[in-house]
């Protein structure tokens, strides 16, 4: 099963993806994750990618594409993919429509999580995610047991540089112009299943999960 998990930054794309891999056992394609990740190791991606992420702005389709392909052909794609940030644009869906018939590996469903701006501004100023697992907690509806640390591995907890409100105004605004025509060229397409993501997180996971084990 390849599915794409959508809506804007704070609607839960993280969270719902950690918990959809772990049911479903396919392979979680982040593509936030993986420049934050290029850009601590300093790679070419990363010193590329750091200024439009900084100022909450897309990164260039070229390096995007490349980075997706190479990512989503490799083995452990084989069994099934969870793509989570992308596609972002109309030139990006293109794209990902060549690699996937390249590679044999097409789309079965798309997730649409749907939140209200409000909310998102709430979600994303709480956000703090461990440095060394990237569970995510939110200082208010999911504190760590002990501030500033995972309950989980017993990580320190950050705030991402692009979690304040001014950069989510940015990005929800790039998320309208750029990405929501994206949705929509799927829902042409019968792939687009919408979830109220203003919920719980369990209610939501819910929701996904009997989606999901319709397919
Ligand atoms: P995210 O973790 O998905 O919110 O992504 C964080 C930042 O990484 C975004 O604000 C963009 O600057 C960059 N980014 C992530 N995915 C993409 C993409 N598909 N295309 C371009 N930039 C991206």
């Amino acid at each position: 099963m390849n599915l794409l998990i959508m809506g804007p930054a704070g609607s839960g794309k993280g969270t719902m993806s950690a918990q959809i891999v772990k049911d479903f056992d396919i392979t979680h394609v982040s593509t936030g994750d993986m420049f934050r990740d290029a850009i601590s190791k300093q790679t070419p991606v990363g010193l590329e990618a750091k200024s439009f992420i900084d100022q909450g702005k897309l990164v260039p389709d070229s390096v995007t594409d490349r980075m997706v392909k190479e990512r989503i052909s490799q083995d452990d794609c084989l069994k099934g993919y969870l793509l989570d940030g992308y596609p972002r644009n109309l030139g990006q869906a293109n794209a990902l429509d060549e690699i996937t018939k390249e590679i044999n590996r097409p789309i079965d469903l798309v997730i649409n999580l749907v939140v209200d701006y409000e909310q998102l501004v709430s979600r994303i100023t709480g956000r703090r995610i461990c440095k060394e697992c990237g569970a995510i907690y939110h200082i208010d509806n999911n504190p760590p047991k002990v501030e500033s640390v995972c309950d989980i591995c017993g990580g320190e907890l950050y705030q991402r540089s692009d979690d304040t409100e001014e950069k989510l105004a940015v990005r929800y605004q790039e998320y309208k112009n750029l990405t929501e025509p994206v949705i929509d060229y799927y829902r042409e397409k019968g792939l687009v299943h919408d979830v109220n993501a203003s919920q719980d997180a369990e209610a939501v996971m819910n929701d996904i999960r009997i989606i999901l084990e319709a397919v």
